[in-house]
């Protein structure tokens, strides 16, 4: 693999002391694990790294009032062995716990997946479908956006060039019950599929995300009475085509997994 440009490091110890430094060409540096590469390959060349590694408050989960909080440089691996998470949220430690390998989520963060924005995600899905919405600190304040407004496409989140995610907020309490399933023949998913039944007694919600296959994860509220089919939504999305699959054959593959996390998820209704 080819050798990193040079670069300099930054090694802010408070939030405000890494906003002063952030820039078109001064990037937060988390886990490491895309934006090194990206380097590497010379698709970014950042004049500097700002690492968060040293930033207090960035790490962790907590809980604040009905939501969990992740903070924003939390790994994969913390937020799946937090007990916060395992309580309230397990689908969520469920899917960090499948997420690469075992480098990959004890350095790589739930904030540097969505910042990135790489479309083979399934940190981006079940976030989408548990309602989650990120936190953006700047020198001028902070703002929330909702993961659908925050991910515009393939590799381009509404991240600006002077703001950190700082935190990524999931709601609890609606959730009754979420299965995720994945197809992976490489090393992404190629596919990923979160089934949830979702809300409180007079409105309640079935909900389907399908992630991995195409330029955008693509949500679906149903009905608990409809009838869901695989093949018909899977219609509807445009796969993208790779060495992982042509676009029939992801679409194909989409909707077996459709079919397949609707199953499960009625069998656990049903258990
Ligand atoms: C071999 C391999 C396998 C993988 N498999 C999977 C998989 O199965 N499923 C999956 O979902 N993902 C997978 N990934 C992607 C992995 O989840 C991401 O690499 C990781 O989560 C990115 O986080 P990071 O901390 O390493 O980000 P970094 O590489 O540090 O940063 C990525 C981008 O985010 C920005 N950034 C990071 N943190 C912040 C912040 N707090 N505020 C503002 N900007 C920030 C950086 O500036 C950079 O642009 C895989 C990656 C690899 C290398």
């Amino acid at each position: 693999m080819s050798v990193l440009p040079p670069f300099m490091l930054h090694r802010p110890e408070s939030i405000g002391e890494a906003l002063e430094v952030l820039s078109f060409d001064d990037i937060p540096v988390a886990g490491g694990t895309e934006l090194l590469l990206a380097m590497r390959m010379r698709v970014l060349r950042p004049t500097s790294l700002v690492s968060l590694r040293h930033i207090p408050g960035l790490g962790g989960v907590e809980v604040d009032g009905a939501e969990i909080v992740i903070g924003g440089r939390t790994t994969h691996q913390a937020a799946a062995d937090s007990p916060l998470i395992r309580q309230h949220l397990p689908i969520l430690a469920e899917v960090l716990n499948q997420v690469g390998n075992p480098r990959v989520r004890a350095s790589g963060t739930l904030a540097g997946n969505l910042v990135f924005a790489e479309p083979k995600s399934d940190v981006i899905p079940i976030l989408l479908g548990l309602d989650a919405h990120v936190v953006l600190t700047s020198p001028d304040g902070t703002r929330t956006l909702d993961i659908d407004q925050f991910i515009i496409g393939p590799y381009y989140s509404a991240r600006e060039p002077n703001e950190l995610l700082t935190q990524i907020r999931i709601p609890i309490g609606h959730i009754d019950r979420a299965v995720y399933l994945k197809y992976q023949t490489m090393e992404r998913p190629t596919v990923g599929v979160a089934a949830l039944d979702l809300g409180t007694d007079g409105d309640r919600v079935r909900r389907l995300v399908v992630g991995a296959v195409a330029e955008r994860s693509h949500l679906i509220d149903f009905s608990p009475s409809d009838a869901i089919s695989g093949e018909a939504i899977a219609a509807e999305i445009e796969p993208i085509p790779d060495i992982a699959g042509s676009k029939e054959y992801k679409r194909h593959v989409t909707g077996v997994y459709i079919d397949r996390a609707v199953s499960s998820l009625d069998e656990l209704a049903h258990s």
